[in-house]
């Protein structure tokens, strides 16, 4: 094809560019590695590469455009927007990045309270990359076990269980795509969160994140409400999509073969759901699944908070793998913490029960309660065992799921109701459908107790424990999740 004659150097400097950088050529050197994974076609492959060398080009045209601004306004991101034909989220997604890149500073004017967008390093080839593999996480015990680093892994070289990662450093590339995606590295909140209202805004950030609407809810499917933990609302979100055809799959925590230890589950029907029913508290990496071959073009993932911000930011940031792509739901449930299976086993133990002879595990008012298939329901209070739960997960500030289309728990609503929180435009339509079809019984949480009040309370002191915890540790360790 005949070369235009007016392309623009800077442009041409900026694919220059992109393939130097490092990530962009091992994932270029490593394409046979790659192929016999057998995760991607070569088509998947080329599309993936495709995209990730446009986005990489954006960004250093935005870099190289605040490189000829002393201080670069909003006023300037949104120029460079029109002028490239982006929205202004995605320029202000790909400028946090440069951030955490070490190349640009954000910061807030003292007098007008606007942001400044200040280079930092000119010659970005001298910084430090930021990509590397995600055992930087696992070594500072900051992993949420969300499980998207080897969902993303290209060679299949990351394994996850019962929250712990290894890699095998035989396999990796060092492409650094798991360190991309993972929530524990950096993390734009404030990105997370304009990307849920859909605006161009930052807002104060509220203790229970970007949402529309709040309700308390209760399955009116039968089959659901025989078997289901509170107000059986994830699966009722299941059954509908699979009934209206919008997904033919869904990712979920099923129950592994040792007992009460869950696993991730591929949800291919509705006769699935009933697999994934009840809550369970030991950490189960979901989203490892999305590196297998899975056979269904539209997928929701039923996932933790840290799952549902690592799909947000794959998302924002554009990682068109096979199976990521595919994710067109991400329906997020509350999470205060969640336990090693040891740790479930000790409480457990302490409260003399038998694992085998468990029906149901809550956690409810300051107290976990197990309920025994024959017997009285017994429980211990939260603090006693909170020294049980995860250390990783004292760096989670997010209750409920902040960065899912619509969100589910039990805090806020009465017994047998879930409170649901729809977050965004898909979350919306999703209840409505729930509604009109009558799959579900709904109020609207400010009508009932113990209420809005309750949920902002308790997700307002997890946010305040992370960041105490955040703070305890900044002079300790060499790596602390990024999160502003
Ligand atoms: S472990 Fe991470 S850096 Fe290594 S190949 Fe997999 S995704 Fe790339
Ligand atoms: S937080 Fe998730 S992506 Fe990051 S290392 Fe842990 S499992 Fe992997
Ligand atoms: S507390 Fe946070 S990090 Fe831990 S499992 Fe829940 S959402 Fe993930």
């Amino acid at each position: 094809m005949k070369v235009q004659e007016n392309i623009n150097r800077n442009v041409l400097n900026d694919a220059l560019n992109v393939m130097k950088s490092y990530r962009f050529r091992n994932l270029i050197d490593s394409k046979e590695d790659i192929l016999n994974s057998g995760i991607y076609s070569e088509e998947e492959y080329y599309d993936f590469i495709f995209t990730l060398y446009d986005e990489d080009k954006l960004k250093y045209s935005l870099f190289n455009f605040l490189k000829n601004k002393e201080i670069a306004s909003i006023k300037d991101l949104k120029e460079f927007s029109k002028e490239f034909n982006h929205d202004l989220k995605k320029i202000l997604s790909l400028s946090y990045l440069l951030k955490y890149e070490n190349l640009i500073e954000i910061k807030k004017n003292e007098n007008t309270s606007e942001l400044e967008f200040n280079i930092k390093n000119k010659d970005f080839i001298k910084v430090k990359p930021i990509y590397e593999p995600v055992k930087v996480i696992f070594d500072s015990k900051i992993c949420s076990g969300c499980g998207i680093c080897q969902g993303i892994c290209p060679v299949d070289c990351i394994k996850i269980d019962n929250g712990v990662g290894i890699i095998d450093d035989e396999k990796c590339i060092s492409c650094g795509l798991c360190y991309t995606v993972c929530p524990r590295s950096y993390l734009p909140i404030d990105i997370l969160n304009i990307y849920i209202s859909n605006s161009n805004k930052f807002k104060n950030q509220s203790d229970i994140g970007e949402y529309l609407e709040a309700y308390s809810a209760k399955t009116k499917v039968d089959e659901i409400s025989k078997i289901c933990q509170d107000g059986g609302i994830a699966s009722s979100i299941l059954h509908y999509l699979f009934d209206t055809q919008q997904i033919d799959g869904a990712i979920g925590a099923g129950m592994s073969e040792t007992i009460w230890k869950p696993t991730p589950l591929l949800i291919k029907n509705k006769d699935d759901i009933k697999k994934t029913s009840g809550t369970k508290y030991a950490n189960n990496p979901n989203l490892q699944l999305l590196n297998q071959h899975i056979d269904c073009e539209n997928l929701a993932v039923v996932g933790t908070p840290c799952m549902m911000q690592a799909l947000l930011k794959s998302h924002i940031y554009n990682f068109k793998t096979p199976n990521i792509e595919k994710v067109k739901f991400r329906i997020g449930i509350f999470c205060m913490e969640s336990f090693p299976y040891e740790s479930i086993l000790e409480i457990v133990k302490r409260l003399s029960v038998e694992i085998n002879d468990i029906k149901k595990m809550d956690i409810n008012k300051g107290k976990f309660f197990i309920y025994p298939k024959n017997g009285e329901p017994k429980n211990i209070p939260i603090k006693e065992i909170t020294s049980l739960a995860r250390e990783d997960c004292e760096y989670c500030y997010d209750l409920t799921s902040e960065s899912a289309d619509i969100s589910i728990g039990s805090i806020g609503s009465p017994a047998g109701w879930s409170t649901v929180l729809v977050r965004t435009k898909v979350g919306k339509e999703i209840f409505k459908g729930l509604v009109d079809k009558n799959y579900i019984e709904w109020k609207d949480l400010q009508d009932v107790q113990p209420g809005l009040n309750l949920l902002l309370k308790i997700a307002k002191m997890k946010r305040k424990n992370c960041t105490e915890h955040i703070n305890k540790v900044k002079m300790e360790k060499e790596h602390i999740p990024q999160y502003y």
